[in-house]
This record gives structure tokens, C-alpha cells and sequence, in this order.
């Protein structure tokens, strides 16, 4: 039995919550093989009992079976995360930091994809923006980044005298993208450590300027992009978008229940393509009715907002200019949006 034997077989144990496993994550320090007894040394940066309880149950479900391996005493380190920007307790930090220039982190978030998640996003920041809020939006979706096209942005961000990149601006809104370093639509082939240093990158290495509320629009899932964010940077507060759909609903809950392992606060949901109207007025559930209100309820946080389904919704998408940009008296979705970051600035207090 060797340490990289125990390593490897140690990637098949999970941050609890994370899709993401402890190896990768830097989690194990030291691991020894004596005869009949093996030793692996864990450290992690908690507050929550629990990841520590959790982390070593799976440890033995793993190491226990394992042939020739003797004794295996897993022993965790637990260390007290610091305190978040706004106080609370943070359940997994490890070198997490505010951002400089930003009042308020939120982090868009969704259990599964093509929910409307960066659609949602990219509305909000524009909605805010019109409340008078200084608004950012980072695209964390490094493999299907859509910023870009949906703020009709194609240009390469620049680098200022401190060699951080300075971000793109469309509507007033400070935007920083995989898709602005990339040639039109080549692949973004980067995993584990590098796609982390990008992100990491993307949090603290772009001149954010001034912000009320950078909004982070995440990849959908609980992977490792996930919790590299919530471990580098202090994120205020997450916004789940779910469709009112059940299997949308089941995996909004996973990504809720992510954040609770972190201890980053659920500051509501969002449910997108809550109906469709037709041109009479009559609505048609397309995806069920009252999923959001429902969840939201059993979450225990508001419910911030329900955005319709249209078609001119899409098409402003597509075309680079988001429905938000409308007036609320222009368009349902445009108004739904208005409402949706009211809620929110009344909720967040800036
Ligand atoms: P996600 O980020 O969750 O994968 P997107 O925001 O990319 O989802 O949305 C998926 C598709 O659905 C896009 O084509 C988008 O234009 C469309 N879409 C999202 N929300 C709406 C809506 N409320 N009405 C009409 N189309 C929408």
C-alpha cells in the first residue's frame, strides 16, 4: 500500500455538498503507510460541524475495504472559517476575501441548465442598474459562456497599469467574460486547477470600479467553479432560479442546499417561465404553477420575483439588448424584472 494509492482512492470522497473531491481540493495534507496501520491527515476550514463529520464517515467508506491496507485512522483538522463581509459565519473558507471596489457579492445561481439562469442574470443587473445601483456582472460560466451575446459585447478587455484586466462596459454595466478572451467560438478546454485560476482571476484580477452589487452568473450545478467562488471570495448572498417545473425544482434545492454547506445565505429565488400570455391575456402554465411560491416556502426565503415566457424576451437575448433595458410599461418581462430588483434592493438594504 503506497500514500498515491490512498490519494487516489481518496478523489472518490467528495467536499460535502460539492461535486467536487477532497484531493483536488488541497483537503489532504499528509497520508502514510505503516504496516497494518494508515494514516491520512485532512485539513479543512469550517465552522460546521457537520463537513468534518461528514468528511471523515465517507474517508472510512472508502479506505475501510480496501485490501492490505490495515488500520486506517483518518484524522481532521478542523480550523474556524473567518467572519464574511456582512458577519456571518462561513461554513468552508480558505483565503476568502472581499473584492475591492465591490459593496455586495451575488452569486446567480441554478440547479440545472437552460432554466434561464444567465438570462435572469444579465436582466437583473440592467433592472438594478435602473434603480440607480452601480451594477457588475461576471460571467463564471467558463464552458457556455453567453454574456457576451447578450450585451452585443465582442471587444478584448484591456489591462490597466496594475496588470488587471479592465472589464468590458454595455449599459452601464461593468462585464467581464471567458468569451471576451476567446476567438469567436473555440472551445474553452480547461479543467481543475486551471479553470479555478481563471476564476480566481476573474474575482480579483479585473478592475472592478465602484460597485453597488457585482452579480456572478455561475455555471449551473454544484461543481468545482462553485465552490472555488464561495471559497475565494466572500459572496453576500445566493439567488436561485429554478423554472416552476419539478425536476427544475429538485435540482434548485441541491444548489440550495450547497450554499447552506458553505453557509452562504439563500437571499430568495427566482422562478423564470412562470407562464406564457397569449395576445387575449389568458395565462398558460407551460412548466406548472406555483412551483416557485411553493419552494420558496419550504426554503424559507422570498420569493423575489416571476418572469414570464415570451418571445420577445428571447429575441432581445439573441440580439444583444436585453428586455430589461425596456421600461416597465413596455413589456410584462421588462416590468417582472423592474419588480424582481426592487425586491432584491430592499432585501440587500443597498
Ligand atoms: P441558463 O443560463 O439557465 O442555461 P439561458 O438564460 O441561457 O439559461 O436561457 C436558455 C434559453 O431560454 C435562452 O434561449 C433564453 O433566451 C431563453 N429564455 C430564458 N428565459 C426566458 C423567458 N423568460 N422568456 C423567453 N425565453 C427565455
Amino acid at each position: 500500500m503506497t500514500p498515491d494509492f490512498i490519494r487516489e482512492a481518496l478523489r472518490h470522497v467528495r467536499y460535502p455538498g460539492f461535486s467536487r473531491d477532497i484531493v483536488s481540493f488541497g483537503l489532504v495534507k499528509d497520508i502514510t503507510c505503516e504496516p497494518g496501520l494508515t494514516t491520512v491527515q485532512i485539513e479543512v476550514q469550517t465552522n460546521d460541524p457537520q463537513v468534518a463529520d461528514q468528511i471523515f464517515r465517507d474517508c472510512h467508506t472508502v479506505l475501510d475495504p480496501l485490501p492490505d491496507i490495515g488500520h486506517a485512522k483518518v484524522v481532521i483538522e478542523v480550523k474556524p472559517a473567518p467572519a464574511t463581509a456582512t458577519g456571518g459565519g462561513s461554513g468552508s473558507q480558505i483565503g476568502k476575501t472581499s473584492i475591492a471596489g465591490v459593496k455586495r457579492i451575488i452569486a446567480i445561481a441554478s440547479g440545472k441548465g437552460g432554466v434561464g439562469k444567465s438570462t435572469v442574470a444579465a436582466n437583473l443587473a440592467i433592472a438594478l442598474t435602473a434603480t440607480g445601483a452601480r451594477v457588475g456582472l461576471c460571467d463564471c460560466d467558463l464552458y457556455g459562456p453567453s454574456v457576451a451575446q447578450m450585451f452585443g459585447t465582442t471587444e478584448r478587455p484591456l489591462a490597466n497599469e496594475k496588470d488587471e484586466i479592465i472589464p468590458l462596459e454595455a449599459y452601464g454595466i461593468q462585464l467581464m467574460s471567458m468569451a471576451f478572451l476567446l476567438d469567436g467560438a473555440s472551445p474553452v478546454i480547461v479543467r481543475g486547477p486551471l479553470a479555478t485560476r481563471y476564476i480566481q482571476q476573474f474575482l480579483h484580477q479585473v478592475a472592478w470600479t465602484d460597485l453597488d452589487y457585482l452579480i456572478l452568473d455561475l455555471p449551473p450545478g454544484t461543481g468545482d467553479i462553485q465552490l472555488t467562488i464561495v471559497q475565494t471570495v466572500s459572496v453576500d448572498g445566493a439567488i436561485i432560479v429554478t423554472t416552476p417545473q419539478e425536476v427544475a425544482l429538485i435540482d434548485a434545492r441541491k444548489a440550495a442546499a450547497m450554499f447552506g454547506k458553505v453557509n452562504v445565505p439563500i437571499l430568495g429565488l427566482i422562478e423564470n417561465m412562470s407562464w406564457f400570455e397569449c395576445d387575449a391575456g389568458r395565462r398558460y402554465h407551460l412548466f406548472g404553477d406555483g412551483g416557485g411560491v411553493r419552494e420558496a416556502a419550504a426554503l424559507g426565503v422570498p420569493l423575489f420575483g416571476q418572469i414570464p415566457i415570451d418571445v420577445a424576451t428571447r429575441e432581445h437575448g439573441d440580439s444583444g439588448s436585453p428586455i430589461a433595458l425596456l421600461p416597465a410599461s413596455a413589456n410584462n418581462v421588462a416590468a417582472a424584472f423592474h419588480q424582481t430588483a426592487a425586491a432584491l434592493r430592499s432585501a440587500m438594504a443597498v
